[in-house]
């Protein structure tokens, strides 16, 4: 009788770097997400892992989403291994690689939501769901009659957030194992939705005689939106980067983004951008985006219609062009708090504390709460429960069925 293994190679008890493989006895492999660990993000040295066999043929290589620490090492690959992913993500991540190393080489075969696919002897079903990051999606694959579902990152109190609840009330059937992301599974975690903070940001807005500098990152599409609506009720103008405008712009055909050029937004051109966008040969961007955009001096008059990205590479322009924040303005880090110990979060923190600026931090999780990670994991009622992704499996888990550990490298059979 044939056998079915999973193996996680990274993410068995930290959270990101994913890489994941099932097997069958007869050695044929599938491969789902190739992460860089979070701590190694901005690391050119770091590795695949020690226990992913690169010598032999894989039948596919699965990403749920591009954010790095599920697609990070993809360039470590073999050549002929092949990539699948969502349209969307495929987009996403070359331009990414685009932007940070140069055109990648590599072909994508893209998949829809909820339409099967086979890959070698495998059955992959992919389902679009609720994250911070745009077009990610759960995974069930099929393989010698197991059925395992593979959650990715994922949450329920997104824009998306229907996608997830649908799940809970029609969960597939007979799922042999879960695994399932557990990034905020042990600690005390209820988010916001992203309505709410919608309405926090109106009510911010409105009572700030000045300018609102927002820290957010510009591939949280579902932050972009959401501050998008903000200002569109509190009557101001949202003002992006080059680089923020590009993800909406490549997005545009996915549904109704905010785009360069709609009322109520503005690129802000900035000269180290700019710069650094032609030393990448990528000047037509700039070109194109300065039609719709406006200097950084624009944004020194009129504070009351502004909401300002603001990140570390834009500090240096924004100074020169004579945007110092004042007393009438606030400044808000919508990412996680954890960024704001990095050296680019330290620079920003650091703009805003010189100047004596009020802070007010509006921020919700990209991923689920505990109490939506239950909900899934009981709905889903799998023979195996499988964490990966998270850090903090010896705290206590409410109404969590029980879990199988597993160790990074060591197969598990299904
Ligand atoms: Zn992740
Ligand atoms: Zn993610």
């Amino acid at each position: 009788m044939c056998k079915v293994y999973l193996t996680v190679h990274r993410a068995a008890s930290e959270i990101g770097g994913n890489c994941i493989e099932i097997a069958t006895s007869r050695g044929e492999r599938l491969i789902l997400d190739v992460g860089k660990p979070l701590e190694g993000l901005l690391d050119c040295e770091v590795s695949l892992p020690g226990t992913l066999d690169l010598s032999t043929q894989v039948s596919g290589v699965l990403l749920t989403h591009a954010h790095q620490d599920h697609y990070g090492l993809l360039q470590s690959l073999p050549d002929d291994w092949p990539i699948y992913c969502g349209r969307a993500t495929a987009k996403l991540i070359k331009l990414g690689f685009e932007i940070i190393h140069g055109p990648i080489e590599r072909t994508f075969s893209t998949w829809q939501t909820s339409k099967p696919f086979d890959v070698g002897p495998f059955k992959v079903t992919p389902f679009l769901t609720d994250h911070s990051a745009f077009d990610a999606y759960m995974l069930l694959v099929e393989v010698d009659g197991k059925r395992i579902l593979y959650s990715g990152d994922f949450r329920m109190h997104g824009r998306k957030a229907a996608l997830v609840e649908r799940l809970i009330r029609k969960p597939p059937s007979d799922i042999n194992a879960l695994v399932m992301e557990g990034t905020n599974l042990g600690r005390e975690k209820v988010c916001k939705s992203e309505a709410e903070l919608e309405e926090e940001f109106v009510q911010l807005f409105k009572r700030t005689s000045g300018r609102a500098f927002i820290a957010w990152s510009g591939q949280n599409v579902d932050r972009t939106v959401t501050l998008y609506r903000a200002c569109l009720k509190a009557g101001r103008t949202l003002v992006v980067d080059i680089y923020t405008a590009e993800v909406l712009e490549l997005l545009s055909e996915y549904g109704r983004i905010p785009q360069p050029g709609w009322p109520s937004l503005k690129v802000v051109v900035t000269k180290t951008l700019s710069s650094f966008y032609r030393h990448k040969g990528r000047e037509q961007v700039t070109e194109r985006m300065a039609k719709k955009g406006i200097s950084a001096k624009k944004l020194a008059a009129t504070p009351e219609k502004w909401v300002v990205m603001t990140r570390s590479s834009l500090i240096k322009d924004y100074i020169a062009a004579g945007v110092t924040p004042d007393s009438n303005d606030i400044w808000s880090w919508s990412m996680w708090p954890g960024y704001l110990n990095k050296p680019h979060g330290q620079e920003v923190k650091n703009w805003f504390e010189i100047n004596k600026i009020t802070s007010t931090h509006i921020h919700t999780s990209g991923h689920a709460t505990p109490a939506t990670l239950s909900e899934i994991a009981r709905s889903i009622n799998a023979k195996v429960l499988i964490l990966v992704h998270g850090d903090a499996w010896k705290n206590e888990m409410k109404d969590m069925p029980p879990v199988t550990q597993v160790t990074n490298g060591v197969p598990f059979v299904i």
